[in-house]
C-alpha cells in the first residue's frame, strides 16, 4: 500500500440493528477503540437510515472516531420521491461516506450502472465520499470474465465524473461469491482485482488519480483474515458486513488494518 493512501475499513450493519442496539453498538465502539488505533486508519460505520441520528449522536457525544456512513441515497436531492432518503438529508446528519451500487442493490433492487453513476454524483455534490462497489459473480469469474466486468463498473462509475476532476472517491472491490458467504477471495485474487480496479482510474484519469484511489476488499471479513488481505499493496482497507455487527471483531480488524511500520 502506498504511504499516501490512508486504509478505509468500513462497516456495513446492512439491514441490522435497530436504533436502540446502535446505539449500544456505537457506544461499545468507542469503549474499544484506543489513539492508536485510528492513527493510521479512518474508520467508518454505515448504519441503517433509521439509526443514522442516534449513532451520530453518539459518536459525536462520546469523541468516537469512527466517521459515519449512510449505505444508500437517492439519485435526486428533493422531490417527489415516496420512500427516498437524499443525499443533502444524509450531509445534515454528518455522514462522511455513503455506499453506492452494493451488489445487494444492484442486485436485489435492481440498480443499474446508470443509476450508480447517478448516485454517485448525488453523494459528491453534497459533499460526501462514495464508496462505490464493484465485483463479479461467481459464474463471471469461472468464465474467466472478473476483468471485462470490473472495468465495466469502474468505467460506468467515472462516466458520473466525465471531463471533471475526479473527486475523491472509494472503490471497493466485492466479489459476489465471497460476500456473506464465509468464503473469502484469497490475497492474490483480491489484489489482482484491485489492481485492474486501480489500472482502469489510472489509464482513463491519469496516474495521479490512480495512485490516490483507495481501494477496499470486502467479502467475509474477519479478523483471522483481514491482516494478509491489508497487506496487498493494491487494497487500502475493508468493507466489512456480518462481522461489523460485533464491535469486538469491527476494532480486530481495525487493527489488525494498521500499514505496516
Ligand atoms: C458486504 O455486504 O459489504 C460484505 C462484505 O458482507 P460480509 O462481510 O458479511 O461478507
Amino acid at each position: 500500500m502506498s504511504a499516501r493512501r490512508r486504509p478505509l475499513v468500513s462497516g456495513n450493519w446492512k439491514m441490522n440493528l435497530d436504533h436502540h442496539q446502535a446505539i449500544h453498538a456505537a457506544r461499545d465502539l468507542g469503549l474499544r477503540l484506543r489513539g492508536a488505533d485510528t492513527a493510521a486508519v479512518d474508520l467508518s460505520v454505515h448504519p441503517p437510515f433509521t439509526d443514522l441520528r442516534s449513532v451520530q449522536t453518539v459518536l459525536e457525544a462520546d469523541d468516537v472516531p469512527v466517521a459515519l456512513g449512510a449505505q444508500n441515497c437517492a439519485v435526486e436531492d428533493a422531490g417527489p420521491f415516496t420512500g427516498e432518503v437524499s443525499a443533502p438529508m444524509l450531509a445534515k446528519l454528518h455522514v462522511e461516506y455513503v455506499i453506492v451500487g452494493h451488489s445487494e442493490r444492484r442486485r436485489l433492487f435492481g440498480e443499474t450502472d446508470e443509476v450508480v453513476a447517478a448516485k454517485l454524483r448525488a453523494v459528491v455534490r453534497n459533499g460526501m465520499t462514495p464508496i462505490c462497489c464493484v465485483g463479479e459473480t461467481l459464474e463471471e469469474r469461472e468464465a474467466g470474465e472478473t476483468t471485462t466486468r470490473l472495468t465495466g463498473q469502474v468505467d460506468a462509475a467515472l462516466e458520473a465524473f466525465d471531463g471533471e476532476i475526479l473527486p475523491a472517491l472509494v472503490v471497493a472491490y466485492e466479489p459476489l461469491w465471497a460476500i456473506g458467504t464465509g468464503r473469502a477471495a484469497s490475497p492474490d485474487d483480491a489484489q489482482d482485482a484491485a489492481r485492474v480496479i486501480r489500472s482502469v482510474v489510472a489509464a482513463r484519469r491519469g496516474d495521479e488519480a490512480g495512485a490516490q484511489l483507495r481501494v477496499q476488499y470486502g467479502g467475509s471479513v474477519t479478523p483471522a483474515n483481514a491482516a494478509e488481505l491489508v497487506a496487498a499493496p493494491d487494497i487500502d482497507g475493508l468493507l466489512v458486513g456480518g462481522a461489523s455487527l460485533d464491535p469486538a471483531q469491527f476494532v480486530a480488524i481495525a487493527r489488525a488494518a494498521h500499514p505496516p511500520v
